[in-house]
């Protein structure tokens, strides 16, 4: 094994325990490149009793210093950003330049904690003769952060650098497939200066969710990953009284009209449905072909065949998905539909323990196909030709997802009269993954999404904090009203 065995990371160390273990494989040739444990109830326990005691500590500190930890954090993602990107590139598949994104991508998301104290201030209003009211932002407590395989460093730093620099302890939970990462982020923010248990990452499957939705010491709980798994969250933590807000997975439709600039069009589209090998939640999935855009398509294919597996277009993150997507794809085919481009069984030589699925487009699929209507969540996308965008738009709302839609255009009516419509949280113009960036929230719709607010950005600080409201009257001469 190229790493060592993982351990979990409590109060400031990593400790071994009694565990089964399960094999970490990196994606791009199928060899066994780590073991994770698979923790246990107890685990979450006492990860739970390590954080409370860091909490009065860590929250008592004002903002401004918290956030000198992640001032200092920064410098050494910056520092370590090749080893943090290799570390990705094992892990996941990511090809370096994908990785590398990401990691840069969590530089971003620091540096919008270390804003926070410019944007935390309270609010105070004399609403009485003498009377003021102040509202101000406090801390949770012991919060959560439930992470998926496929973001295997920025995801974790879409809660951890917030929630943090807020005045919360957190337990991580990454994904038991790619478990490196986040041990290597803990590693840093001690390094950086973060106290001993406020950050804790306990390594597992679905018994640590579990104990997290259960555990009465963890007040939050914020989930990554996909919709069958976030429903599960969603119920289980809010029955068990807690805040959760819990991101699922996406089906993004792009609507192409005739009059979309060509080169544009098809090269966004490309690179947004085979990026990251399809499996971002704001990849392309359906293109929503208005009227004639036959032009359109055919550059598509060209751009297509410069996606190369191997070279640039990593893998699938294992046998399993890559069965499943193959699955789709043949279904499709046997349903009719036309494979413009079939990325099954491509010859990556030297790599062929690897979990390989090339670029692949399918044209004249009906809104009925599996493929059409389920998450493929591998570098596939499908065409369904409309009649003109109320027919597209149609097509689009009817999916039952809501994180991202597109439309490629060069009408700003038509664009804005999509904008509106379309029944998603992030929505673009001739952007083929629409992702809002910092200070901007991420947070999609429908079952996409449950819970309240967003995740990164503005958003988040509500979701990471409750708000106390102060009365205070010190001005003896405005006497007693109604308010006394
Ligand atoms: P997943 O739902 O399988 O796993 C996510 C997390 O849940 C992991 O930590 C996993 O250990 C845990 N888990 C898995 N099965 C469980 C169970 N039965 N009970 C309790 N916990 C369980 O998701 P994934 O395959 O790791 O990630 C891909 C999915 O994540 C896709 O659907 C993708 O769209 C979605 N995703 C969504 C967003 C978003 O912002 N909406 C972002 C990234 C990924």
């Amino acid at each position: 094994m190229k790493y060592p065995e993982v351990r979990n990371y409590l109060a400031g160390s990593f400790v071994k325990g009694e565990h089964e273990y399960l094999d970490v494989y990196n994606p791009s040739d199928g060899s066994v490149i780590s073991k994770v444990p698979l923790s246990s109830r107890d685990d979450v326990d006492r990860a739970v009793q390590v954080a409370q005691a860091a909490f009065p500590a860590w929250s008592s500190l004002p903002i401004k210093e918290r956030v000198q930890v992640f001032y200092k954090y920064r410098t050494l993602l910056e520092r370590d950003i090749e080893e943090l990107t290799a570390l990705v590139t094992e892990e996941n598949g990511k090809v370096y330049a994908e990785a590398k994104a990401e990691v840069l991508k969590a530089i971003e998301l620091t540096e919008f904690a270390c804003s926070l104290p410019q944007i935390t201030a309270g609010e105070v209003l004399e609403v009485s003769r003498g009377v003021e009211c102040r509202i101000e932002k406090f801390p949770l407590g012991v919060v959560a952060s439930i992470a998926p395989f496929n973001f295997p460093n920025m995801v974790p730093h879409w809660t951890i650098p917030n929630a943090i620099a807020l005045g919360n302890c957190m337990i991580l939970k990454p994904s038991e497939l790619v478990p490196l990462s986040s041990n290597r982020i803990a590693e840093l923010l001690k390094e950086a200066g973060l106290p001993e248990g406020v950050f804790q990452v306990v390594h597992g499957g679905k018994d640590v969710v579990e104990a997290i939705c259960d555990h009465s010491g963890i007040e939050a709980v914020s989930f990554v990953g996909s919709t069958k798994i976030a429903k599960l969250v969603y119920r289980r933590g809010t029955a068990n009284l807690k805040r959760v807000l819990a991101l699922g997975g996406a089906k993004n439709h792009l609507i192409v009209m005739p009059d979309a600039d060509p080169e544009m069009a098809s090269s966004n589209i490309v690179a947004s449905m085979s990026g990251c090998a399809g499996q971002r939640c704001m990849a392309a999935s359906v293109m929503v072909a208005v009227s004639n855009t036959d032009h359109i398509i055919n550059r598509m294919i060209e751009h297509a065949k410069t996606v190369v597996p191997g070279k640039n277009l990593g893998p699938v993150i294992s046998a399993e998905s890559r069965k499943r997507i193959e699955g789709f794809i043949a279904e499709a085919e046997e349903k009719g539909a036309k494979i413009l481009i079939d990325g099954r069984n491509p010859n990556v030589p030297g790599k062929e323990g690897g979990y390989w699925v090339g670029p692949t487009i399918i044209d004249y699929v009906t809104p009925d196909m599996r493929i059409a209507q389920e998450e493929v969540f591998g570098p596939v996308l499908v065409i369904i030709r409309s009649k003109n965008v109320d027919d597209a738009l149609a097509i689009e709302n009817a999916n039952p997802y809501g994180n991202a839609a597109s439309v490629f255009t060069e009408s700003g009516a038509t664009a804005r009269y999509v904008m509106e419509r379309a029944q998603a949280g992030m929505v673009g113009v001739n952007v083929g993954v629409p992702v809002p960036r910092e200070p901007f929230s991420f947070g999609g719709w429908n079952e996409s999404r449950f819970g309240v607010g967003d995740i990164t950005g503005r958003g988040s600080i509500e979701f990471w904090t409750q708000s106390k409201k102060m009365t205070t009257k010190w001005n003896r001469e405005h006497g007693t009203n109604w308010m006394s």
